[in-house]
């Protein structure tokens, strides 16, 4: 009996894994097809100077319209990207895209572009991001590159030469998600960022916890001593937003100043060039 239900135990399991590859594959052949048939858009969330009220950035996001499935968010489908090679194409789609759309901003404002670990192992990389600035007329200075720790991580020779060569042309870098990984000291050593972004996970408990405002600090002052500028990510209430203030956290994402919208509303919202005050929360 123990024997049976220990087979038909298996057969379930074996279903599973099916489906689960079914759905996989199905995810993959839609994302193949939303590229061709524009159901990828690009939403942009400010990232602010707390201090004046001044956009100094905005992070490009991208988001996906699904035909019938409808809205599916980027932890869903970035990770089947990068498992399938996708994501370079998709990549190249979203600097073109972003690139372009800077270009249409005031020129006191930068572009942030994540970019996924499979795009640097691209040998075709820079050429992509030059092609993005020269078809574009965005100056090289204001595009950010967004990078995570597992770049760094297991960095050839190569991936170090050509991220260089990007910063000699002027592109800005910055480590994304900071605080997250497993060698997130190590990345800092051995590549040189323009930005340090703090998780927002370190943010979520600001309020509760003395431990994380500690954190907080030590990363400031550690930035701050290697010339690294810090970002916030993930502020959401006036608290947090009055701790990390009085930690000299400058720079602030967040919904408390404003959720990643559309091009067209990011453009409004520059063009109107005001300094964006917190949202009634
Ligand atoms: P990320 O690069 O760390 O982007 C920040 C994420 O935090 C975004 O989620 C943003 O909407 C969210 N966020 C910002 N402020 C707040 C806040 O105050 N509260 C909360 N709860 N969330 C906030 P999103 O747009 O869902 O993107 C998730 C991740 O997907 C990104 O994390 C990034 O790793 C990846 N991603 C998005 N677009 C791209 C892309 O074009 N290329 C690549 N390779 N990855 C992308
Ligand atoms: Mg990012
Ligand atoms: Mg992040
Ligand atoms: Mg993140």
């Amino acid at each position: 009996a123990i024997k049976g239900a220990g087979r038909s135990g298996y057969k379930i399991f074996q279903h599973e894994m099916e489906a689960a590859t079914r759905a996989r594959h199905a995810l993959e052949s839609d994302l193949r097809a939303a590229l061709a048939n524009g159901e990828l858009e690009l939403h942009y969330q400010p990232i602010v100077d707390s201090n004046s009220g001044t956009v100094v950035s905005c992070e490009a996001l991208l988001r996906w319209r699904h035909p019938v499935s409808g809205y599916i968010p980027p932890s869903e489908f970035i990770p089947v990207a990068e498992d399938t090679g996708l994501i370079v194409q998709l990549g190249n789609w979203v600097l073109n895209e972003a690139c372009r759309e800077a270009r249409r901003w005031p020129q006191s404002v930068s572009v942030a572009v994540n970019m996924s670990p499979r795009q640097f192992s691209d040998p075709q990389l820079a050429f992509h991001v030059i092609g993005a600035l020269t078809r574009s007329g965005l100056p090289a200075h204001r595009l950010e590159l967004e990078i995570t720790e597992s770049v760094t991580l297991g960095a050839t020779h190569k991936i170090v030469e050509t991220i260089d060569n990007l910063r000699q042309l002027g592109i800005r870098l910055s480590i994304d998600d900071f605080g997250t990984g497993y060698s997130s000291l190590s990345s800092l050593r051995n590549f040189a960022f323009d930005k340090l972004k703090i998780d927002r996970s370190f943010v979520s408990d600001l309020d509760k916890k003395a431990e994380s405002t500690a954190i907080i600090r030590a990363i400031v002052g550690m930035g701050r001593s290697i010339g690294m500028a810090i970002v916030v990510e993930g502020v959401e209430t006036e608290t947090q937003l009055t701790i990390l203030r009085a930690e000299g956290c400058d720079l602030i994402q967040g919904y408390i100043f404003s959720r990643p919208i559309a091009a067209p509303q990011i453009r409004a919202m520059l063009a109107a060039a005001e300094p964006l005050t917190k949202l009634a929360s």
